[in-house]
């Protein structure tokens, strides 16, 4: 056991590997210790990321009508969420949308399709849209995001030219037959599997505050560094209305910020993102929670709307840090972040939870 969170630093930052017994006490620490615990963590995100933020983009080619049934999600069978439902967008629409993100900052662009996983026919669409992404924009990264992979896909997506695969395990091994029983945990593990014997940077990661215990979070954490996952995305629950998980508030700020100084200490050196849900609940810990995560999604998520994204931008500037691979004067123009009205609850929303109805798959420009 270390004695405080800086020695711990000085035992990652020499290659340890974190122990059960290091992530339990990380997790479990108390608030007044809040400040050492991410200040450790931070010199291993600096060792490793500098002070860059790096920005990604989500672009939902086909929103709702899965046949899945993940609890947490708006998008799957019999949800009542009032979400955006539409079938694939047309590649112009798709390239358009990547477009306003990267004009944005972002350097990936996550092309994501709800389903179980794609036909052949869907690996098709898609490479004709990375294809086309790519030439316009040599530079930036896709991550691709279908689902479970058949035989094949992983080689036909990384030909076309998409550079990582996200699959998420989401929660433990134990703990995913509560969340779904329409596929397994051992199902997600091998198309990420697949997807990195592929040659595709493998990207993973969790949804937290699910009702997982502090054993499942660190079961899920173990598995992800097991897997070698390039990045790992943090979501934080997002309950829509309509949901199973409707109405279930069990994160603190200050609980977040432990969940990714966790993440951060067992996996030093890869991007972790503060992913969905930051919003409502980092709160206003966002800007410190930047100092443990060096990525996040610009703009809004799949299915609800995220905070405008000249507010991320400033956000990033504001902390001190900035956009990997902008301009300079890229980030000293966005302006203040605007203020949220936040009721009393212990475990209160920071922001609404607001579904998404401009950008992809609508009329109305993206919010970027
Ligand atoms: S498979 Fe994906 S889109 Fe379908 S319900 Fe599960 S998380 Fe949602």
């Amino acid at each position: 056991m270390f004695n405080n969170f800086q020695a711990l630093a000085d035992r990652q930052l020499s290659g340890a590997t974190l122990t059960r017994q290091d992530a339990l006490a990380v997790l479990t620490s108390s608030d007044d210790m809040m400040l050492d615990l991410v200040a450790a963590a931070a010199r291993l995100r600096r060792a490793h990321f500098a002070n860059t933020v790096k920005v990604n983009y989500l672009v939902n080619l086909k929103s709702g009508l899965c046949p899945e049934d993940c609890t947490y999600c708006s998008q799957r069978l019999g949800s009542a969420a009032q979400i955006l439902k539409y079938t694939w967008i047309k590649p112009e629409e798709a390239l358009a949308q990547a477009t306003t993100g990267i004009k944005a900052g972002a350097s990936r662009v996550c092309l994501v399709a709800s389903g179980k996983g794609p036909t052949d026919r869907d690996v098709d669409r898609v490479a004709g849209m990375v294809e086309g992404l790519k030439e316009q924009h040599p530079g930036v990264e896709v991550c691709a995001c279908l689902g479970i992979l058949k035989e094949g896909q992983a080689e036909k997506l990384k030909a076309c030219g998409v550079d990582a695969y996200n699959h998420n395990l989401n929660t433990s091994e134990e703990m995913y037959k509560e969340i779904c029983s329409t596929h397994e945990f051992a199902d997600r593990v091998r198309t990420v599997e697949h997807a990195k014997a592929a040659g595709l940077s493998p990207c993973s990661g969790l949804i937290v505050g699910m009702g997982e215990s502090d054993e499942d979070l660190i079961d899920a954490i173990f598995a992800l560094r097991d897997l070698g996952s390039d990045s790992i995305p943090v979501n934080f629950l997002m309950p829509f209305e309509g949901t199973p998980l409707e109405g279930t508030w069990l994160l603190t700020p200050a609980r977040c910020l432990r969940i990714l100084a966790t993440v951060r200490f067992a996996c030093p050196d890869v991007e972790i993102r503060m992913a969905g849900g930051r919003e409502m609940h980092l709160r206003t810990l966002q800007p410190l929670a930047l100092n443990i995560a060096n990525s996040l999604f610009l703009g809004d998520y799949l299915t609800s709307e995220g905070q405008p994204g000249q507010d991320d931008l400033a956000m990033i500037a504001d902390a001190g840090f900035t956009v990997l691979g902008s301009q300079p004067d890229n980030d000293s123009s966005a302006p203040a972040a605007t203020s949220h009205d936040m009721p009393d609850a212990e475990t209160r929303p920071g922001a609404p939870l607001t579904i998404r109805r401009r950008g992809a798959g609508t009329e109305f420009a993206a919010n970027a």
